[in-house]
């Protein structure tokens, strides 16, 4: 029995973890391959070389996992600050706190800047890395709460229930959000999500990083703002907030797709 319930314990505070990190990978996969289906031709053949003939979708929870590898750990500890930019309310990118350690925004400026102006200074590894990390990075600008007010960590301090279970606001959106809208797999997801015509993927793919994290930054204040118009204190978020807030799931997970590929593509 002790045994059990020390299983649960770690697993429980395994799950905790990974929750404050990230769309969890079934939304990291959504994007990777939504991606996947608009790479040019020349850029998979490279990405193809680069990744030893895996798929970007095998390395969209990569840098999560890494960073909580104690292998790892001194290698990647730099990365941790990398998956998110928290802006308080009335803020923008522009004119937020930053942080020191960098943020989702600057790390993949870095990052593309490096791969295209840089490319053949790098090692082999450093290309891999670099292209793992943007994989990741550019799911994580899209998810709401990773562009969460900092005064409540994006979201971690917000506390809500998600159908009667006590938990947070980031980690209603990393998974628990997208677990409950749908049983669907990451291939049912993209085939459904990705259906949109050509006009629409144009115009998916105009701007910057910045300019597409402050869309993330507007989703997240229609969030807060739901979740201050509810008269508890620790609201009980349940079948109305999954079909209030599905259509911007859908929508940031489509556009973090087609986004990816639209900055691996003007890489490779
Ligand atoms: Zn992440």
């Amino acid at each position: 029995m002790k045994r059990i319930y020390l299983t649960l314990l770690s697993i429980s505070v395994l799950l905790n973890c990974i929750s404050a990190y990230a769309w969890g990978p079934k939304g990291h996969d959504v994007v990777a391959a939504i991606a996947e289906q608009h790479l040019t031709k020349k850029a998979k053949k490279n990405l193809d070389k680069l990744l030893d003939g895996n798929s970007i979708v095998y390395y969209s929870s990569w840098m999560d996992n890494i960073q909580n590898s104690p292998y790892w750990k001194d290698g990647y500890n730099k990365t941790k600050t990398w998956h998110y930019a928290n802006v308080d309310k009335g803020e923008t990118y522009q004119t937020m706190k930053k942080n020191e350690k960098g943020d989702v925004v600057s790390a993949l400026t870095m990052l593309t800047k490096e791969l295209t102006e840089n490319y053949d200074n790098l090692t082999d590894s450093m290309r891999v890395d670099y292209v793992k990390m943007i994989i990741h990075m550019v799911g994580d600008l899209h998810c709401p709460m990773h562009a969460g007010r900092l005064t409540d960590r994006g979201g971690n301090g917000c506390k809500v229930k998600w159908f009667g279970q006590k938990t947070n606001l980031h980690s209603v959106w990393d998974s628990k959000m997208i677990d409950s809208a749908r049983k669907w797999s990451y291939s049912e997801w993209r085939d459904h999500l990705d259906r949109k015509d050509k006009k629409f993927k144009k115009a998916a793919v105009q701007g910057t990083y910045e300019e597409w994290f402050m869309g993330t930054v507007e989703n997240a204040a229609e969030i807060y703002d739901y979740v201050e118009r509810q008269e508890k204190a620790e609201p009980n978020l349940s079948y109305q907030f999954v079909y209030d807030f599905s259509p911007m799931l859908e929508e940031q997970l489509l556009l973090g797709g087609l986004r990816l590929a639209h900055v691996l593509n003007s890489i490779f």
